[in-house]
């Protein structure tokens, strides 16, 4: 850490992909570095050569330094971190260890911003266990309304489900009002970070989340089929996982047991190791980096790049917030989205598209989905934008 400076030249050397694509869908699954991509397929190659169980228990010391590394990251501690093969597994181990404190007539309070399988588990809950499911409003910038929050919040409360950065689009919710709303009323705040862990710095204890969840593979540039969940250890006594496996639990000889002291209680017995040691690099570079460094470069773009595109005629961006960050929406004249991530795919230009399936409670509320979603990294150039801003600009002209 304690770099000032990002060397973008030389993050590009070391990425493959940068000769490849202009890869704009970071929030899609950000480009593996070769470092990274090394410890994947030097340890699929340890396993083949040594064993699979005898190549966890060689790198075991690196297998460890991972969950320090995330906690690091994210400011928590290496006990409170469990792994994943992604993120909504993750979500779902947190939630699912709070519903057996539900019961008819208590309040689930979200955001319109929540992603696409949260909200179905919200929706699945209030049918089995008769709880409520309240939208909180948007504030006057489209952000989760934190004054609306604490009228809302109360005695029926169990839980507070927050996206801190939506999947479709720039908006960074107040996560940090939101937990001082949340901590003054002691209710538990799950914080989805999946698109924010990895593009700028994320600290648990300065934003009051009692959980949260990321994957690996997104603005993280880990792995795909990786993902973790943290848990405040203050969290632990009060929830119980759902699913226990033979690591979850100490078993006491009889007929009883006792849960694990720390979060892995949540996580399965067996692993992807090739994946969690490429996880591990993936956040071991994110912290050499530096996330206030790369996070700065990665929302500075993403400013540039929607100033450009409604600067184009025909072109609108549709990125709610105040402090927006690296995920940019757009429309392109009346060129179908899926058109417009097509074209560009032809250019060598990769980006994504929004779906209103995953965000319903804002697909409810603005009728703009699908939308064109670019999402650069610290690693994309400025003459990479203005690459994409061009051929964006001959689409939305019709040419
Ligand atoms: C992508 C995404 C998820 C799901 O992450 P997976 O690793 O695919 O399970 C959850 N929440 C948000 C906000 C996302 O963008």
């Amino acid at each position: 850490m304690n770099h000032t400076t990002l060397d973008v030249d030389s993050v590009r050397a070391g990425t493959p992909g940068c000769s490849e694509r202009v890869h704009l869908n970071n929030a899609g699954a950000g480009l593996l570095s070769r470092r990274t991509l090394r410890a994947v397929t030097g340890h699929l190659e340890l396993e083949a050569a040594i064993g699979g169980y005898e190549a966890a228990d060689r790198e075991q010391e690196r297998i460890g330094r991972t969950y320090a590394d995330i906690a690091t990251l994210i400011g928590g501690r290496a006990a409170e971190v469990a792994l994943f093969d992604n993120s909504t597994h993750a979500w779902q181990a947190a939630f699912l260890s709070l519903t057996h404190t539900f019961g008819p007539g208590d309040r689930i309070l979200t955001g319109r911003a929540e992603y696409g399988s949260n909200v179905l588990m919200y929706l699945h809950a209030a049918r089995r266990f008769g709880v409520e499911v309240v939208v909180v409003p948007d504030d006057a910038h489209g952000r989760l309304d934190t004054e609306a929050l604490a009228g809302l919040i109360d005695e029926r409360t169990r839980l507070v489900g927050v996206s801190h950065v939506p999947t479709g689009g720039g908006l960074v919710n107040p996560a940090a009002e939101i937990g001082r709303i949340t901590r003054a009323a002691g209710v538990p705040f799950l914080l989805d970070a999946t698109q924010s862990v990895g593009q700028f710095p994320v600290d648990v204890r300065a934003l009051g989340c009692d959980m949260l969840t990321a994957t690996g593979r997104k603005f993280l540039r880990g792995p795909r089929g990786t993902g973790f969940l943290w848990v405040a250890e203050a969290m632990l006594g009060r929830v119980e996982p759902v699913m226990p496996e033979i690591k979850s639990a100490e078993w006491d000889g009889a007929r009883g047991f006792t849960w694990r002291a720390g979060a892995e209680r949540f996580a399965s017995w067996e692993m992807n190791y090739a994946a969690v040691l490429g996880l591990g690099s993936a956040v071991r570079q994110a912290l050499e980096l530096d996330p206030a460094v790369t996070g700065a470069r990665a929302v500075a773009l993403g400013a540039r790049l929607r100033d450009a595109l409604d600067a184009l005629p025909g072109v609108t961006t549709h990125d709610l917030g105040l402090d927006r960050c690296a995920i940019v929406t757009a429309r392109v004249g009346d060129v179908p989205a899926r058109a417009v991530a097509a074209a560009l795919a032809g250019q060598g230009v990769n980006v994504s598209t929004t779906d209103p399936s995953h965000t319903q409670f804002d697909a409810e509320v603005r009728d703009v989905h699908p939308l064109v979603r670019l999402s650069p990294h610290y690693f994309t150039t400025e003459d990479e934008l203005d690459r994409a801003v061009a051929l964006i600009d001959g689409l939305a002209r019709g040419r």
